[in-house]
């Protein structure tokens, strides 16, 4: 009887299996031709001031279509990207879709600074990064403090490969930021060798503090002021949550509360009418 079982399970987990290989395959494909035709979209969710909540940042995050036009998840094609070597074409779109959308919109006239765009680890381990992103602010003319690029903790690698990559970046002018704080191998006193000017705080650290408040988040958020960082919390879903983020100290707060990333158009309505 229960080898009878098992081998009914073993059918159920095979199907499964090839269910999620068909997915795989499917959003490869999708993937791979919205960057070789340049159509990885831009969504853009309000990066707003904790005390005021007037927007003045945004974070570009990337969507792409499955055959339907229904948007496909980054937590799907990222790691795909990742693993397949796209990653940093896709990065390089966006880095220029931002560009694209700040040299087009005077985002001065809404209170706005900065658009951040994301890096990949592996992108961010490409030798002529900096090159090509100080080329691509040339094409739009635009100055590299009004993108910022976020980089998570799993980017700080290799420490001489992230010493000249940072300087590489420094030199040129452009503000790099702590994507997704706590989510692992925190590590502070590396995070202050380099010259971050904004710590993230993942949405997970921030959801656990409003569950069960204590004076470790806060206490966090002080030491990375007093270090002259200024500190966003990501996931904002509440209002409650927006109070008790401002109250531990963080700067800027970015969440559903506000908006979802959404289409540029969407955005520009967003920005208009707050
Ligand atoms: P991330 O960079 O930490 O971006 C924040 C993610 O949190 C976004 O998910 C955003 O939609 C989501 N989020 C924001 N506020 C809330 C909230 O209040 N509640 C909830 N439940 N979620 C919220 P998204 O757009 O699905 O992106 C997921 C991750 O995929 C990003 O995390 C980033 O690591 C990666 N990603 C997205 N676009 C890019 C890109 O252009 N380049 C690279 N390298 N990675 C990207
Ligand atoms: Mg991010
Ligand atoms: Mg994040
Ligand atoms: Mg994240």
């Amino acid at each position: 009887k229960l080898g009878a079982d098992s081998s009914i399970n073993e059918v159920e987990i095979n199907e499964q299996s090839i269910e999620d290989n068909r997915k795989q395959i499917e959003v490869r494909r999708c993937l791979e031709i919205a960057i070789a035709q340049n159509r990885t979209e831009v969504f853009l969710q309000p990066i707003v001031d904790a005390t005021t909540h007037k927007v003045i940042g945004a974070e570009a995050l990337c969507r792409i279509r499955d055959n339907d036009g229904k948007i496909i998840s980054p937590g799907l094609f990222i790691p795909i990207a990742e693993r397949n070597g796209h990653i940093t074409a896709l990065g390089e779109q966006m880095f220029e879709k931002a560009c694209k959308f700040v040299s087009e919109n005077n985002i001065e006239q809404y209170g706005m600074e900065w658009v951040n765009v994301n890096v990949s680890t592996i992108q961010f381990m490409q030798h002529n990064l900096a090159d090509r992103f100080e080329e691509i602010l040339k094409k739009y003319k635009l100055s590299p403090e009004v993108i910022h690029l976020e980089l998570t903790e799993a980017a700080m690698v290799e420490e001489n490969l992230m010493d000249s990559q940072i300087r590489n970046l420094q030199e040129k002018g452009f503000y790099l930021v702590v994507d997704d704080y706590g989510t692992g191998h925190s590590n502070i006193s590396r995070i202050k060798k380099y010259p971050f000017i904004n710590i993230k705080l993942d949405m997970s650290l921030v959801w656990d503090y409003v569950k069960k408040p204590g004076v470790i988040v806060p206490r966090m958020v002080q030491a990375f002021k007093e270090t002259g960082y200024t500190v966003t919390a990501e996931g904002i879903e509440t209002k409650e949550m927006a109070i008790a983020l401002k109250e531990c100290g963080c700067n800027y707060l970015q969440g559903m509360l506000f908006s979802m990333p959404i289409p540029v158009d969407e955005f520009l309505e967003y920005v208009k009418n707050y």
